[in-house]
């Protein structure tokens, strides 16, 4: 069967950790069910799509669990939303923009379309797992999602922590206003680009690796770009077409 993935890493101890592909479909309940014609059919088509990405991960079905995605810079611990029902987690799912699982037990979703992904996993001291996922588009950036991520692994006990930076926009593709870049790299100078073409742009991957190497943590950059390649899925490029996922599991 095809891979569903553009990337997966064995990250050692059974843990893994992937970006899904377009060949995976949408996965998100909002983005590209919102427009449809027939609202009902495209929600079970994500269902569907979850669940399949399940089999292929080796996980039970149901056991992903995503998040409504704010652009805040809130970490959850998933343990605190674990008791939720499974019809309800996935009609009113958890709301933030990053999570860990300090047992690395729970299968972590983050959603995108050219914001960046962030999926981690960490080790205490004794060689535990743990685990978290962020999203990390401008904005979360600016208001510390991946400096909290990285606090909440370490208050969970984490004492040596990996980040894999998934496929986003990138620096020669994500244009912005000149006022934006100026005020976005204020106090984030790894943010500042410039796009193929000469415009002001920003560079959201530079920037995470500045944060996390800055934070202690091993960058490991898979760079892609979700505006040039178009196995991925892109806000910019096609609109409302829907959402790939960074995802961090043990099979
Ligand atoms: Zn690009």
């Amino acid at each position: 069967m095809e891979t569903p993935f553009w990337r997966h890493i064995d990250a050692g101890d059974g843990l893994h950790v992937a970006f899904s592909s377009v060949r995976a479909g949408n996965l998100s309940l909002n983005a590209g069910v919102r427009g449809a014609d027939d609202q009902h059919a495209a929600r079970r088509q994500v269902l569907g799509n979850r669940r399949a990405l399940e089999a292929q991960m080796g996980i039970s079905p149901q056991s992903l669990r995503f998040l409504h995605q704010v652009h805040s810079a809130d970490v959850l611990d998933v343990a605190d939303v674990a008791d939720r029902t499974l019809s309800t987690v996935e009609e009113e799912p958890p709301v933030g923009d990053a999570w860990i699982s300090a047992d690395a037990g729970t299968p972590l979703a983050i959603m995108v379309a050219d914001c960046l992904p962030v999926m981690f996993v960490g080790r205490a001291e004794d060689g535990a797992a743990l685990s978290a996922g962020a999203h990390a588009g401008r904005v979360g950036l600016l208001t510390g999602v991946l400096e909290n991520t990285v606090a909440a692994l370490r208050r969970a006990g984490a004492a040596q922590i990996s980040a894999w930076i998934g496929p986003a926009a990138c620096g020669s593709c994500y244009e912005v206003p000149e006022a934006m870049r100026q005020e976005s790299s204020r106090h984030r100078p790894a943010l500042v680009s410039e796009t193929s073409w000469g415009t002001p742009a920003l560079n959201l991957r530079g920037e995470a690796a500045a944060v996390l190497r800055t934070q202690g943590v091993e960058v490991h950059d898979l760079g892609g770009c979700t505006i040039e390649d178009d196995s991925l899925f892109s806000h910019r490029r096609a609109p409302e077409q829907g959402r790939f996922a960074g995802l961090v599991w043990r099979a």
